[in-house]
């Protein structure tokens, strides 16, 4: 590499470090290139330009265009063919190119360097004088949209009203007088709303579609989805400037989009969309639906020879799913990019396995492949089949899933009914780049036109989002804010349905059912678990629960809130009544009560998890969220419990803390009702040894929560062991348990060494460490943590994935600390990050025994642990 801002396609390859250089894009255009396949010659200008460019305000950096008029002639030079002339004319397009592929979202000017004289010359060179005036229509219409500002529409306006007058409806019907008339009608739009005349120069052409591909990179749609994507701000799009193939110059040519396996389902198979005479954006745009890529095979035979080849090249070089776009120009083949394919994460998971097994990848390749995040989206309900449907409509199944919600026919609604909270469905005719928002938000897209590879599809399948596409039998009015399919009037705000699997439209509400884990899924998580060495457990407080989370593969319940239980049917009423009682005496026969229903609970758990420990923690939360707060429930409790209503009412307010989270709460309450604790013990001790006497292997852990103290511990422990031995001692069954702790508040974790000689156990209820660490509450950071992620005051948030640098620090030390008093301390962390992927992963280098996370969370924290685990040992 010699050249300070240009690079010719052949000056470079796809690396780590080019991409950021040349953007995904020019960086592949560089590795085909090197690789034989046929890439039309061009050269790419850096990101840096970008930056620079952007930097000034807007002012290509010095010496840009010198370096792309060298490059430029050493193309002109390979085709023979000189750049804008008026006899044997070479035309380019700009397009972006960041370093990840941003679909769509930023610019492209296509047929550059055409103008009224050399249009004719091209029309000549190529034979075409239809496809010269055709491809001149687009340069106008998209240099005016993008470079010079003119709305996209206007020019479409002029399209209609000649195809209008000449009775036709496809654009591809309109014959040489008509393209020219429209070229004078697009060139009379720029002029009208810009003052301007389209520019004649080609140079003029190429610097300023040059600098509208810079600017582009900060147009709202591409602002928004680096945001929705998470993506760098300060990276800059590269452009890379191509010699132009053209797919519309007639019969024998055509332009598409091809994936090397199925990006829904992952199947391996010859995947992708064609358009018979039709340039570049005609394919991802969705204005005509195209044909799948077999048609070609008789049509046109030689290319689709080619694009067989292609298909193998790609794979065997790329070793992962590419989406690829080519032209056939005359016939012969040619490729315009590559990048790797967005799929949906049944697609993710079946390549990586199908591609393990037919050895083009390693295992632990296959396992670091699928990424954590994107098993969510199979591990949500599906649309139950057998379920009685209304099924109204049958489009493409473009990305999988089920969505259920309100049509809304704007993305703007969309955004706007989403952030009132309601559930809904984006329905469009076709969707462009614009409305990214409003899909960012949607349960899921419909539209009535485009393929697979459309934009929709596209988009959808990224965002694992559920997205019919392609269903024409449906009639979109977005003025109306309805769509008609048969007799039925879908209006804004009707409920409906859509099964991304099948393609199909339901009217009304479904019926979802639970997830299964089979085939290439279950696979992918028996190499994970050979591959991990960290630990997964649920947090479930029910048996469905605990049931849910062991299909899914967890090794043990990692926390087991025992608050939601007391909510449960009439103990709500006991409860109730045990705090409120005024004296010991009274709140004893209140739990009396409770314990054989706690009893119930715990065998139900237990007999789930037989086999797999099962870590209960004692009662947690400050005693007022029980309390009744209705007049009328009130008046019911006072009478119950035979207490005038004014005493009780007093009663509850003396309950009334100003500050709950930081309150009477936790083992503060053991420490104060002793009774609670020691009720609780008896139930699960008694649960496992009747349990346990009938065989069932029971493996309890009993958790004291928010412990700041030792002191506070041992007091506790105390209590607990002397129940539970005497329980254990007189049923004669030989049961092991643990007891241990909860580290959820900074004191504990400065103080674990203190603290591990009482406890056998640690866990880090991350929730609770994370806001008293950072003095943020739970419950009210919602209110500004949003806007200090927004502005970068905080690189994440804390609450979803572990601050490292600070929480961190306090978990690590107090693990150290910890086991050099007790080696053999088990310990795990329970907070909301046990099923954060980069979280698992501070967990395992941590050396961490296991985290535990909500039962859905299960299979991306046991993939999390794998990855974690092989990029530990790979020195990542
Ligand atoms: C925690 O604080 O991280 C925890 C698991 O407990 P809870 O969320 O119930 O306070
Ligand atoms: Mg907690």
């Amino acid at each position: 590499m010699t050249a300070k801002y240009v690079y010719l396609f052949e000056e470079s390859r796809a690396t780590e470090e080019s991409l950021y250089i040349l953007g995904n894009k020019g960086a592949q255009l560089a590795e085909m290139t090197a690789i034989g396949l046929p890439v039309p010659p061009g050269f790419t200008i850096t990101t840096a330009a970008c930056l620079e460019y952007l930097e000034k305000g807007n002012k290509l950096p010095e010496g840009v265009m010198d370096e792309v008029k060298e490059k430029l002639a050493v193309v002109e030079e390979k085709l023979d063919k000189k750049f804008g002339d008026n006899e044997n004319p070479l035309l380019f397009s700009v397009r972006s190119g960041s370093y990840v592929s941003m679909p769509g979202m930023m610019d492209t000017v296509l047929n550059l360097g055409l103008n009224d004289v050399s249009v004719e010359a091209f029309a000549k060179q190529t034979g075409s004088e239809r496809g010269a005036w055709d491809s001149y229509r687009r340069l106008v219409n998209m240099f005016g949209d993008v470079v010079m500002g003119v709305d996209h529409a206007k020019f479409e306006e002029q399209l209609d009203e000649v195809k209008k007058a000449r009775g036709v409806k496809l654009d591809t019907e309109l014959g040489i007088d008509d393209l020219k008339e429209v070229v004078k009608r697009y060139k009379k739009v720029v002029k009208d709303n810009t003052s301007e005349e389209f520019p004649q120069d080609p140079w003029i052409q190429l610097q300023k579609g040059i600098e509208a591909v810079f600017a582009s990179w900060n147009i709202k749609r591409a602002v928004d989805y680096r945001r929705i994507n998470k993506l760098k701000e300060d990276a800059g799009t590269a452009v890379n400037c191509q010699a132009m193939v053209f797919g519309n110059m007639g019969d024998d040519c055509g332009t598409g989009v091809g994936f090397t396996r199925n990006p829904a389902t992952g199947d391996k198979e010859h995947y992708g969309e064609w358009l018979i005479n039709a340039q570049g954006e005609d394919v991802v745009a969705g204005i005509r639906t195209p044909q799948p890529l077999d048609t070609m095979k008789d049509v046109l035979p030689q290319a689709y020879e080619e694009l067989l080849k292609v298909y193998d090249i790609l794979e065997k070089h790329y070793k992962d799913m590419q989406d690829f776009e080519f032209t056939i120009e005359r016939g012969t083949f040619f490729m315009l990019q590559t990048r790797t394919g967005k799929r949906t994460a049944a697609a993710a998971i079946k390549i990586a396995v199908d591609m393990e097994e037919e050895a083009l990848i390693t295992r632990e390749e296959a396992i670091l492949r699928v990424k954590p995040e994107q098993l969510d989206q199979l591990l949500h309900k599906q649309i139950d089949v057998e379920a009685n449907l209304e099924v109204i409509a049958k489009g493409l199944p473009a990305s999988p899933g089920a969505a259920m919600g309100k049509a809304v026919f704007s993305a703007d609604d969309a955004e706007m009914k989403a952030n009132e909270g309601e559930k809904v469905i984006l329905v469009r005719t076709e969707t462009s780049p614009e409305d990214i928002h409003g899909m960012a938000v949607a349960e899921g897209i419909l539209t009535a036109r485009g393929g697979m590879t459309s934009h929709a599809a596209v988009v959808a399948r990224g965002m694992g989002k559920c997205c019919v596409a392609g269903c024409e039998s449906i009639s979109v009015s977005e003025k109306e804010g309805k769509f008609t399919v048969g007799d039925h009037v879908i209006s804004e705000g009707d409920l409906i349905a859509l099964n991304g699997n099948t393609g199909e439209v339901i009217l009304g509400e479904v019926e979802l059912i639970e997830p299964q884990m089979t085939g290439e899924f279950s696979t992918l998580m028996e190499w994970a678990d050979e591959a991990r060495t960290l630990g997964v457990r649920t947090n479930a407080d029910t048996p469905h629960d605990s049931k849910v989370a062991r299909d899914f593969g967890a090794e043990g319940i990692g926390l087991c809130r025992t608050e939601h239980m007391f909510f449960e049917g009439d103990r709500i009423k006991a409860v109730r009544e045990m705090i409120l009682s005024k004296d010991e005496a009274g709140r004893r026969r209140a739990l009396e009560k409770l314990l054989p229903m706690q009893k119930g609970d715990f065998k139900g758990i237990f007999e789930v998890m037989k086999g797999l420990p099962v870590t209960i923690r004692l009662l947690d939360p400050p005693l007022h969220e029980f309390l009744p707060h209705e007049e009328k429930d009130i008046e019911e409790l006072a009478s119950e419990m035979n207490v005038p209503v004014d005493e009780l009412k007093s009663k509850i307010k003396s309950l009334h803390e100003i500050n709950p989270m930081l309150g009477h709460r936790g083992c503060r309450l053991a420490i104060t009702y002793p009774e609670i604790a020691e009720m609780q013990a008896q139930a699960i001790i008694e649960a496992a040894c009747e349990l346990a006497k009938g065989g069932v292997d029971v493996i309890p852990e009993i958790m004291i929560p928010l412990v700041c103290h030792v002191n506070e511990l041992k007091a506790i422990k105390d209590k607990v062991v002397a129940i539970a031995d005497d329980i254990i001692m007189a049923s004669g069954v030989e049961l092991t348990y643990k007891v241990g702790t909860m580290i959820e508040v900074p004191r504990a974790a400065l103080t674990a060494d203190e603290i591990a000689a009482e406890a056998e156990f640690f866990s880090f209820g991350t929730n609770d460490l994370t806001q008293m660490t950072f003095g943020f509450s739970r419950d009210d950071s919602g209110k500004f943590l949003p806007e200090y992620v927004e502005k970068k005051v905080l690189p994440a948030e804390p609450f979803q994935t572990i601050d490292v640098s600070g929480v961190g620090l306090l978990v690590e030390m107090a693990v150290e600390k910890g086991r050099k008093v007790r080696s053999d301390l088990k310990v795990g962390i329970c907070g909301e990050h046990g099923g954060d992927p980069a979280s698992v992963e501070f967990c395992h280098k941590t050396g961490l025994n296991y985290v535990s996370c909500s039962p859905y969370r299960v299979p991306i924290a046991r993939l999390a642990a794998a990855q974690a685990s092989i990029k530990e040992k790979k020195g990542k």
